[in-house]
């Protein structure tokens, strides 16, 4: 069976929230969301996102990090949140292995939410169901489009190519691969859903420059006729 999934890269994700606004605007304009807003200009805005970017500080000061996180349904493959669902809302796709919801037959009642041990789901208080990623079921089954543009508003969107979508179940896709090759995990596998998003590690990556190798360069940015009034250079300047 096919098994889509995200394969997000947290090397390179430098936390801009392009995939959540992307997220948010495909979703609130097609058949898959809409993701409402409540107050969004007053002090106590609330709303329905699929996609969140979480950023940690990690290690000790003044050694930290910042890490920045990026987390919608995993789309796992051993979904819990499925069947506790009494209605059969909530489903897995036969043929893609997506989860969706069914809103038609969503009751609200959040059995899933306190099924999913990721906090993916989340409730439209508006229409009284269930929400959560579609990986923009209404993008990649579109045959319309170009195939290059079948991917999750997200992956278009990302400027730093953090974010891979494709066929975990094929060992010759790009998501695959990078998987295999860069170190890719499932996050909390211990829960036995065997999540088809998988991470790719942060890789520590040290520039060693010393002071001898440094090349000052006066005017770097080449802008020949700027002359300072004072007709002072950088290396004038005192810094
Ligand atoms: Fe269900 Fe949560 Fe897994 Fe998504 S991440 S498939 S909502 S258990
Ligand atoms: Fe099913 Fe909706 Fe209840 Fe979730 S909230 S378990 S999708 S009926």
């Amino acid at each position: 069976m096919t098994q889509l999934a995200l394969v997000i890269d947290l090397n390179v994700c430098v936390g801009c929230h392009a995939c959540v606004t992307s997220c948010k605007e495909w979703n609130s304009s097609g058949w898959a969301g809409p993701l409402p807003d409540h107050h969004p200009y007053d002090a106590d805005p609330s709303g329905t996102f699929f996609n969140r970017v979480q950023t940690y500080e990690i290690g000790e000061y003044p050694n930290t990090e910042t890490l920045h996180f990026p987390k919608s349904c995993l789309h796992c493959e051993e979904p819990p949140c499925v069947p506790v669902c009494p209605t059969g809302a909530s489903y897995k796709r036969p043929d893609n292995g997506v989860v969706l919801v069914d809103y038609d037959k969503c009751i609200g009642c959040k059995y899933c939410s306190w099924a999913c041990p990721y906090g993916a789901r989340e409730f439209d208080a508006r229409q009284r169901v269930m929400k959560k990623c579609t990986l923009c079921i209404d993008r990649i089954t579109d045959t319309r489009l170009p195939e290059s543009e079948r991917k999750p508003a997200c992956v278009l969107a990302c400027p730093t190519s953090a974010r891979l979508f494709g066929d975990v179940h094929d060992p010759d896709s790009e998501v695959s691969v990078a998987i295999r090759e860069q170190g890719g995990y499932q996050l909390m596998p211990e829960w036995g859903t065997n999540p088809s998003n998988h991470y790719l590690p942060r890789r520590k990556v040290r520039i060693h420059i010393h002071a001898d190798e440094l090349v000052r360069a006066d005017n770097p940015l080449k802008k020949e006729d700027i002359v300072r009034e004072t007709g002072e250079t950088l290396d004038d300047v005192a810094w």
